[in-house]
């Protein structure tokens, strides 16, 4: 998507060949339209494949997954991150390692949200390692739900999450991708 690889080479910062900040207009402020803009985007891509739910991961994949779920007139279901000691019966849960904080966390969904009758499209604002990713369709596997694919809207092409995802079977759609990073340089692949 151009538009977002504007964005990014005008507002986003390398900080090193691995991080790329993105917080003046993802996730810390956001910029509403051109989220739309890309929700839409994602939305259209996966339109004719009978999408019950949109599912993310808490908290930067919200405003992504709420402006496609919104494109696609269904729910959006937020996996949360929860510590969850006890044993919930009421709750599906997983643990995720933490690609930007270098630790585990535990992810968590209600079984009400989520059930063996859903298709579900999961949307999140970075593709990198495929760790978080990885979790979250294990988790939404465990309510016997179908998954659609996966809309990111960067994905670093570098880094070996799409491999990864391929070789779960799932599609991967990404906005931009990036196929090379340096401090202050940012190279996009079509
Ligand atoms: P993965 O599990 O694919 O390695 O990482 C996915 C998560 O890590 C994303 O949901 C995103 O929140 C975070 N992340 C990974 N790489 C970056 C990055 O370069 N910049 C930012 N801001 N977040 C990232």
């Amino acid at each position: 998507m151009k538009l977002l690889e504007e964005k990014i080479r005008q507002d986003g910062k390398a900080v090193n060949e691995h991080i790329l900040k993105v917080d003046s207009f993802i996730n810390h402020q956001v910029d509403p339209a051109l989220m739309q803009d890309m929700g839409r985007e994602i939305a259209d891509h996966f339109r004719s494949r009978g999408i019950t739910k949109v599912a993310t991961i808490e908290s930067s994949g919200i405003s992504p997954a709420l402006m496609t779920a919104f494109a696609l007139e269904v729910p959006m279901v937020i996996l949360k991150k929860q510590p969850s000691k006890i044993l919930n019966q009421d709750l599906y849960q997983t643990v995720v390692t933490s690609f930007t904080k270098e630790t585990n966390y535990e992810l968590t969904l209600s079984k009400k949200y989520i059930t063996a009758e859903d298709h579900v499209l999961l949307v999140d604002d970075f593709l990198a390692n495929g760790e978080a990713a990885t979790a979250a369709i294990r988790l939404i596997r465990m309510s016997h739900a179908t998954i659609a694919g996966l809309g990111v809207l960067i994905e670093k092409s570098f880094q070996p999450g799409r491999e990864k995802l391929k070789s779960q079977g799932i599609e991967v759609y990404a906005l931009a991708r990036i196929g090379k990073m340096a401090e202050n340089y940012i190279e996009f692949i079509d």
